[in-house]
Order: structure tokens, then C-alpha cells, then sequence
């Protein structure tokens, strides 16, 4: 059975059990977990641009990892890898994401070292497969890295890598649209409320869909979507620039490197793709602008490569792209679940830059609660909406 359906415009009341709002990657792992648990109520999925073309998810470095201080974090990341390796065998080679097996590598000088040895505790405390390495260590595994001013790094020896966003939204909507998920390619414009419950969905033509419960998947448009609900949620845009390199370096066997200075670099086919975080002070909410901040390139991004692996000091820059963070002002994680006042109107977003690697597991929560009215694996509520209401930020150490 498939698949979309016309929006019928003005004045046209239709009914769908489920609205999800927002089809990237995150509202399609919700509906593609509803059918996968056995949901057979209508579901549909809103979409205001089915090019993706300026979604987060299209927009990714689509890596996972598995060393976060969490536990639900590491909890989401372990689901989320094993769904992830799994697709090849579910689909065959509709199933291939590109996914390639690589660790993070996050290094500490004297300054973040007694932090980093702390996290790594607690990595395998939670389980997770995490090698500490000294100094010598790392420069005997990496000798093209500058160690000198290194105390230490962690590793991910499994359960860590990188892997094609895209390709891992149109495996997850296919799927879905296949089991009779409906997507609708319009923008919602309007949530009608009526006491504690949303009622309807109101979009760009005029037409008005009664539900029984809806998902805010919008990603970094997540805040302007609860707000048309009469929510607050701190969830705004944020541009991050990825630069893509090329240098007379091998990036054969080098892992997802994190540096001291907020810097970041991986291979990507036999280039690198770099990055960092702009100062806080310049990290406006970018409206409509998606051009790639250069400046970040020379003031921050180079130097600080350059340094620490001294053969990019020849590094030349091949193409760069500008996306935006799904940025949960309270504490860079997502907000999963239901509003405590309105109760059939649920979260699904404000990842901050590890909303791919948690699709899984945040589509699979997603659609247990919409089953169970609870969490039946993992408990997600640890991300829940309260702790927006009483400004209680989750502390975990590793957000980027
Ligand atoms: C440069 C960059 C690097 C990143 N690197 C990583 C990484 O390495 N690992 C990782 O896990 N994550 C990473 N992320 C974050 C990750 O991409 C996001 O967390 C994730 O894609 C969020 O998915 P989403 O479905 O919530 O959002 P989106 O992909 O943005 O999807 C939301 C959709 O909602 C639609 N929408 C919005 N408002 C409405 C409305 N009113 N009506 C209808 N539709 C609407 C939008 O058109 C959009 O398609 C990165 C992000 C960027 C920008």
C-alpha cells in the first residue's frame, strides 16, 4: 500500500490519527517505528520541503558515537548503531547507508586531562568500548598527530562511525510510505488546541486535519512549531560550516578526531571534512542564511589543524556547506516525549548535533509512547519536556 496524499486545501476538514510534523530524519524514524511496532492507525507525516534540501539531516556529518557521560545518551547511541548495522540485512542493498566503521578520537591536553579521564570512567562504566591512551601511546598509533602538548585522548574501538544522513532518511520514509504511512508536502501553519489537547493541524492551504495526537519533529524550527501549540521550547537554529579539505596526508585508518580546541576532523572518501563551533558571542540565530562561514576557516579551523597534524599545515580547501544545528538552548540535548499540559502533543527534537546518530532510538521511543502511553525499552524520559519547565539542564559532558 502507499503512499501520499493531496492536501485538499481550504475549508477541507480531514482526519489522521498521527501528525507528525516535520519529515526529515527524525519525524521518519518516528513513522517508520510506528508501523515496525505494529501501529495500524493512519499516520502522516508534514512536510513543508520534500527536497530536504536546506533539513538538517541533508545537511549532516551523519558520524555516531558512542562516548557520551549519559546514560541515556549511550543508551540511545548502542540502540541506534546496532538499527543502523542492521539495515544491509533488513533491505539488501536498499539497506546501504555508506556506513563506515571509524572511532572518535578525543584528545586532552593538561588542562581538559582530568576531565576526559573522568568521562572515560564513566564511558565503561556505561559499557561502552573506549580505549584511554597515554601520550606515547597515541603518538606511536598516529605519528602524523602533534602530541606534544597531549596529556591523553579516549578512542572508540567499536560502535563508532559515519555513514550517509540521507540515505538513512529516504530508507527510513520509504519504508514507511510502504506500510501505508501517508507524507503530506505542506507546511503546518496552525495547531488547534482545545484545553489540555491539540485537536488539529492547520497547513499553508488552508485545509485543517483533526488528530488524535501530534509530533513536533521539526528540527531546528522545533520552538516555532511548539509555539504555534501555545509552548515554549528553546529550540532555535544555529549555523555550523563543514570544510572540505584535501592534503598530502593519508587518511587511511584516521579516526573522527576531536582537538582541545573545539576543532574537529574526519576522513570523508579520500578527503577531510572539518569543523568548529563559532565563539558563543557569534553564534547568532542565522534566519534564512546558509552560506558557509569562511572566516571561521582562517581564524579557527586551520590554525588550530595545522598544529596538531602538522602535514595539513599544506592542506587546500576543496568546497565547503553550512547547515543548521537543531540548538536546544538549555543544554544541547534533544526533549523527547509528551507536554505535561498537553498531553497528546509530543517532542521529537532539539538533538544539537547528534540527532542523526539518535534517530533510532528516539523513533522507536516515540512510537512506544504513542503505543503504551510509557516507554517499553528504553526509558527516554530522562529527556523529558519537565526539565525545560524548571530550567534543569541535563549534565553531560560531551556535547558538540
Ligand atoms: C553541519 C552539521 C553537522 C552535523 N553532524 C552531525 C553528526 O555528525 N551526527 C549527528 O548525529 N548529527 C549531526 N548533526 C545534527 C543532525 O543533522 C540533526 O540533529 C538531525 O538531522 C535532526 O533531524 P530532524 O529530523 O529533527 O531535523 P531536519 O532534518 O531539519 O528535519 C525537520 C524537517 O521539518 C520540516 N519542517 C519544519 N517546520 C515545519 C512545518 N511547520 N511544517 C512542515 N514541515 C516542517 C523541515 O522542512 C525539515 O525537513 C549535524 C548537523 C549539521 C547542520
Amino acid at each position: 500500500m502507499s503512499a501520499d496524499v493531496a492536501d485538499e486545501g481550504r475549508m477541507v476538514t480531514q482526519h489522521t490519527e498521527i501528525a507528525i510534523i516535520g519529515g526529515g530524519v527524525i519525524g521518519s524514524a518516528v513513522a517508520f517505528f510506528l508501523r515496525e511496532l505494529g501501529y495500524d492507525g493512519t499516520v502522516t507525516v508534514f512536510e513543508k520541503d520534500p527536497s530536504y534540501q536546506f533539513a538538517s539531516t541533508a545537511r549532516s556529518a551523519a558520524s555516531i558515537r558512542q562516548q557520551f557521560t549519559t546514560t541515556v545518551s549511550t543508551q540511545m547511541s548502542q540502540f541506534s548503531y546496532g538499527f543502523l548495522e542492521s539495515l544491509p540485512e533488513r533491505f539488501g542493498d536498499d539497506g546501504d547507508i555508506g556506513m563506515f566503521r571509524g572511532g572518535y578520537l578525543l584528545v586532552a591536553d593538561a588542562a581538559r586531562a582530568d576531565a576526559l579521564r573522568a568521562c572515560h570512567k564513566t564511558f565503561v562504566s556505561l559499557g561502552s568500548d573506549i580505549a584511554w591512551l597515554d601520550a606515547p601511546d597515541l603518538a606511536q598509533r598516529f605519528p602524523w598527530l602533534n602530541t606534544e602538548d597531549l596529556v591523553g585522548a579516549t578512542l572508540g574501538l567499536s560502535g563508532e562511525g559515519w555513514f550517509d544522513a540521507y540515505m538513512l532518511l529516504r530508507i527510513l520514509r520509504r519504508e514507511a510510505r510502504k506500510l501505508g504511512v501517508v507524507y503530506c508536502d505542506q507546511e503546518v501553519t496552525g495547531i488547534d488546541v482545545a484545553g489540555d489537547r491539540v485537536t488539529a493541524v492547520r497547513t499553508a492551504s488552508g485545509a485543517v486535519w483533526s488528530c488524535a495526537m501530534a509530533v513536533n519533529a521539526a528540527g531546528p524550527a522545533g520552538g516555532q512549531v511548539a509555539a504555534l501549540a501555545g509552548c515554549e521550547l528553546p529550540v532555535e537554529p544555529r549555523k555550523r560550516t563543514m570544510f572540505v579539505i584535501q592534503a598530502p596526508l593519508s587518511n587511511k585508518g584516521m579516526p573522527f578526531i576531536f582537538d582541545s580546541t573545539g576543532v574537529a576532523i574526519r576522513p570523508e572518501g579520500d578527503r577531510f571534512i572539518c569543523s568548529a563551533p563559532p565563539d558563543p558571542e557569534n553564534d547568532p540565530h542565522p534566519g534564512d542564511d546558509f552560506e558557509p562561514d569562511f572566516n571561521l576557516f582562517e581564524d579557527k579551523v586551520w590554525p588550530a589543524l595545522a598544529h596538531r597534524i602538522p602535514a595539513l599545515e599544506e592542506l587546500r580547501m576543496v568546497s565547503a556547506w553550512a547547515g543548521h544545528y537543531e540548538m536546544n538552548l538549555l543544554d544541547h540535548n534533544g526533549v523527547v516525549g509528551p507536554h505535561p499540559d498537553l498531553a497528546n502533543f509530543l517532542f521529537a527534537t532539539g538533538f544539537s548535533g547528534h540527532g542523526v546518530m539518535h534517530s533510532p532510538a528516539t523513533g522507536r521511543g516515540i512510537a512506544e509512547w504513542i503505543l503504551n502511553g510509557r516507554y517499553t525499552s528504553l526509558d527516554l524520559s530522562p529527556l523529558g519536556y519537565d526539565r525545560i519547565r524548571t530550567g534543569t539542564p541535563i549534565r553531560e559532558a560531551l556535547v558538540y
